[in-house]
């Protein structure tokens, strides 16, 4: 078989890769290890991790209906049935991903992809069979693993990686999460919410590494009322397993004594690294940076003539949207298109509760670069639907630059903020001023009231406040 292009790996960045090309008129194919397509995303990130989201704070949100005058007798947790929820939510999407490819009449292969030379992809097959493909052009959308820490061995029982923690049999009393990004603490508040005692230990003296300092420090204290420790600038050192649980040994970062931490369960949410295993990559002569992703040029190109490579496997935000962007790129650059990404522009969210997202740049990288800026900020406290809500906490900060008024960064927690945050990056996607946001109607009693006030105050002229 000949193909005009084949990619390699169906998470968000190959499958939706794989749908451009095809609707370009590209003879596509993909080749999938996994039995399902839809990637770390569908099978054991975004999606199950939303539906244990959404479920958990569900079941937490029917502890309150007794405020606004519902009477229900008390939650009861069957975690089983919730656990099949949200399976039953991943193989909606992940059929839906097959689906489409077939509508889109691509050819899926399923086992493991080797690059044996430019235009040549192997495919070996879970019972071992061997087929060669041929192809003018190669997408790499292999994606990314868990990083996992030396001498820590996860065993997906009680040291978990977030596959693991998406699978807990039982609620476990004591889970301790080794690092506070943003996967640790999407997890760590589903497993607090169906009622673990959840202490974090972060190696950074501060949580989200990369967001907005004040957005971090105030997610902090959101996330402590809700019953989270934090134990920041520390680090584990060992994770010993006990008759069914583990210690761990934790250090200050900064060198001092050890105590110990006992958990029933241990999450090793540290970050994760590109993965190119078994690819072949050395063979073809592939380049890797420094930190194991491949690396491209400005249109995904790597430095073998007709292999490309996209999304976690390559430099920028592990995020799916990312990848799906970047995927939609390439595939317009082969079919001889302008494929562009505006990476100023790349939103990402914390689905907790409240939501914590963010666009464009922080405070901390304006004033690292120079730049002078304007802040606006308006508190969820001041908004006429949080208030009614009762889901006041958080708020809305919009950075501008002070001389052009352009809008640099707009950073939100609060309810909906995943939302919400939208309305930002189509703002800045066509290079609009704080005061274009602000004289924009917007309509009332929402949400979004807070990010038009919150315009509004980077001229310090916001109404209600
Ligand atoms: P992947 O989704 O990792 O897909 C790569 C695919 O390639 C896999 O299916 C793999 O089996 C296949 N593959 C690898 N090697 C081969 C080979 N040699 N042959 C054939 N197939 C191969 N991102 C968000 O934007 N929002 C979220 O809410 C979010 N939540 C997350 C929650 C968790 C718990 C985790 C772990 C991640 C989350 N992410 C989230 C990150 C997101 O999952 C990734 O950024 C995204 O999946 C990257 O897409 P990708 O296409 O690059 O790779």
């Amino acid at each position: 078989m000949s193909y005009d292009l084949i990619v390699i790996g169906t998470g968000p960045g190959g499958y939706v890769c794989a749908i451009r090309a095809a609707q370009l008129g590209l003879k596509t194919a993909v080749v999938e290890k996994r039995k399902t397509h839809g990637g770390t995303c569908l099978n054991v990130g975004c999606i199950p991790s939303k539906a244990l989201l959404h479920a958990s704070h569900m079941f937490q949100d029917a502890q309150h209906f007794a405020e606004m005058g519902i009477g229900v007798s008390a939650p009861t947790l069957d975690l089983k049935k919730m656990l099949a929820f949200k399976q039953e939510g991943v193989e909606g999407n992940t059929k839906g991903v097959e689906f489409l490819l077939k509508k889109n009449k691509i050819d899926a292969f399923h086992g493991t992809a080797r690059i044996a030379a430019a235009g040549q992809v192997e495919v070996t097959g879970e019972d071992g069979s061997n087929q060669m493909l041929e192809t003018k052009n190669i997408v790499i959308a292999t994606g990314s693993d868990v990083t996992r820490l030396p001498g820590i061995e996860i065993d997906e029982k009680v040291v978990v990686s977030s596959t693991g923690a998406l699978e807990l049999e039982s609620v476990p009393k004591r889970l301790v999460v080794i690092g506070a990004g943003v996967i640790g603490l999407e997890l760590g508040s589903v497993w607090r919410r169906l009622g673990s005692e959840v202490t974090v230990v972060e190696y950074l003296d501060r949580i989200l590494p990369g967001m907005d300092g004040e957005v971090a420090k105030n997610f902090q204290r959101i996330l402590s009322k809700q019953g989270f420790a934090f134990k920041l600038g520390a680090k584990v050192t060992k994770v010993e397993k006990t008759g069914n649980g583990a210690t761990l040994t934790v250090e200050p970062a900064a060198g001092g004594n050890a105590e110990t931490l006992e958990a029933d369960v241990v999450l090793v949410a540290v970050g994760r690294v590109p993965y190119t295993q078994g690819l072949g990559l050395d063979k073809v002569g592939v380049q890797l940076d420094n930190r194991g992703r491949i690396q491209t040029d400005a249109h995904f190109s790597t430095n073998v003539t007709g292999i490309y490579a996209i999304g976690d496997v390559i430099a920028g935000p592990m995020l799916a949207h990312k990848a799906e962007d970047e995927g939609v790129a390439v595939a317009e650059i082969l079919a001889g298109k302008a494929g562009h990404v505006n990476y100023d522009v790349i939103p990402s969210v914390v689905y907790t509760f409240p939501e914590v997202a963010s666009v464009g740049k922080t405070e901390e990288e304006l004033k690292a670069a120079g730049i002078a800026y304007n802040a606006g900020k308006f508190p969820f406290t001041a908004n006429g639907r949080a208030k009614v809500n009762r889901t006041t906490d958080g708020f809305v900060k919009i950075l501008a630059d002070a001389a052009t008024d352009k809008v640099l960064g707009v950073h939100i927690i609060g309810p909906e903020a995943g939302n919400l945050i939208h309305e930002a990056a189509i703002a800045m996607e066509f290079g609009a001023s704080s005061e274009d946001m602000a004289r924009t109607c917007h309509a009332h009693p929402t949400l979004a009231e807070a990010v038009k006030e919150a315009a509004l105050a980077v001229e310090k002229r916001a109404i209600h406040m």
